[in-house]
């Protein structure tokens, strides 16, 4: 029987990589602008981690997580998402202790055992940022400051900023109060899942997919009149910093993040192009995690966000045209026969050096082959090896577009390549 990847899981062959390598290189750019440093958490943590951090009540811990028992009967857990685990590792090596704020990102696989659908997978990219230790709303502010620079630096235009204050633990009993009262005679009529929540954790409610659900969750009370003055205050400052840098928002009070840890600040980016998966990123402040993670209070509170970069890439390519460039080859290299091939071999080398993308063609073939070959694998230039090419220096090149040849010697061959390589990313910039 053939063998074929899991369920949910996919290959990413290079025509995708591409992509995905093009939003990485912007993305670790962006981030060591805001002066964020990198960091790679394992993919496995105790199990415990997330039903401690996410909550035993959201559908990730309660439906979605991939988790086994080690050889030593230790519950494992492939993780997924990030937050838990950056908080853990804050936490762990006391990183509260360095100077200044703790400004971190990842970017890395994910695993939740969803169903799958176009921009939904079981195993899913992640690239998300942290920032642990500070309170203040215009860490808030920098924080989506800097996601709306990655998203113009990805061509991304009609991302929407929706915003929302999910209050704290000191608003909380209230709210829950509230909910629970509203849901009272309607309650039967909900979802097992409703029911089991509005006792365990009622705003977990909010989060309700199920559609003959809707009409019940947005009769109820929303969060912003239980918010206490702090929570308040703080949401204030952060649409005065938005506004006053020409950022654009849309609050929506039904906002809530499928995430336990979540307090006060909460966000998403919605993308109209990606249908019902329109949450291109999401994310939030989570005071109070890393102090539920083994924290003293002194280690301060904590926002992030991630982003799902499958859909990312997806938005990227209905904003773009895919430029061959990308992926294609500057020049394809053919010896005409095996007395060319050290020679050939040499060139290669010396373009490759100054990162040049090169295709060596099999010596001894027939050069029309050869050319084919160049102009399926989409190369701009073909480079051909005769006997007096390799004596004189003088190389053969052909633009395969255009059709002409000329001859050229190594500098100018290797200036003419790197224009080529140099013009390729600006085209589909
Ligand atoms: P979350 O960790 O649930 O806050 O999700 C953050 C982002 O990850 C979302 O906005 C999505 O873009 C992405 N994401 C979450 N789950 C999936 C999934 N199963 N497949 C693809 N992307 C996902």
């Amino acid at each position: 029987m053939k063998i074929v990847s899991v369920k949910g899981m996919r290959d990413l062959l290079p025509a995708d990589t591409v992509w995905f390598q093009r939003l990485e290189d912007e993305a670790r750019a962006t981030f060591a602008a805001y002066n964020f440093q990198e960091i790679r958490t394992p993919i496995v943590e105790p199990t415990e981690l997330f039903t401690r951090s996410v909550g035993e009540e959201t559908d990730i811990v309660g439906k979605e997580m991939y988790t086994f028992a080690d050889r030593d009967g230790a519950s494992l857990t492939l993780r997924p998402e990030a937050t838990a685990s950056v908080a853990r590792a804050y936490v762990e090596h006391r990183l509260w202790e360095r100077p200044g704020l703790c400004k971190l990102y990842y970017m890395g696989p994910m695993f939740r055992r969803e169903r799958p659908q176009k921009g939904r997978y079981r195993q899913f990219y992640q690239i998300g940022a942290e920032v642990l230790g500070g309170n203040s709303p215009v860490v808030d502010f920098e924080l989506l400051a800097m996601l709306r620079l990655l998203l113009e630096r990805c061509g991304i235009q009609d991302a929407e900023l929706v915003i929302n204050s999910v209050g704290c633990a000191d608003d909380r009993p209230a709210y829950h109060a509230a909910l629970r009262e509203a849901l009272g005679a309607r309650l039967p009529e909900m979802c097992a899942d409703c029911q089991r929540r509005a006792q365990t954790n009622p705003l977990r409610v909010l989060d309700c997919k199920v559609p003959a659900d809707q009409p019940i969750i947005a009769a109820l009370p929303t969060l912003e009149s239980f918010l206490d003055d702090k929570c308040r205050l703080h949401f204030a400052q952060l649409r005065q910093l938005l506004d006053a840098n020409g950022i654009s928002y849309r609050v929506d009070p039904r906002l809530v993040r499928g995430l336990d840890y979540y307090t006060s600040t909460a966000f998403e980016f919605q993308h109209g192009a990606l249908g019902a998966q329109n949450a291109l990123l999401g994310g939030g402040r989570y005071d109070g995690l890393t102090q539920a993670l083994g924290a003293p209070a002194q280690a301060g509170g904590g926002i992030g966000f991630a982003l799902g970069a499958d859909r990312f890439v997806l938005a990227m390519q209905a904003a773009q045209a895919l430029s061959a460039a990308l992926t294609a080859p500057a020049a394809v290299i053919i010896p005409l026969s095996a007395g060319e091939l050290q020679p050939a071999l040499a060139l290669a080398e010396r373009l490759r050096r100054s990162g040049i993308r090169i295709e060596l063609a099999e010596s001894g073939r027939k050069l029309s082959r050869s050319l084919e070959l160049a102009s399926k694998l989409q190369a701009g230039y073909a480079v051909i090896v005769g006997a007096d090419e390799a004596a004189s220096g003088q190389w053969q090149l052909k633009d395969l577009s255009r059709g002409q040849q000329q001859h050229i010697d190594t500098e100018g061959l290797e200036a003419r390549l790197k224009e080529v390589a140099a013009a390729a990313p600006a085209e589909v910039a």
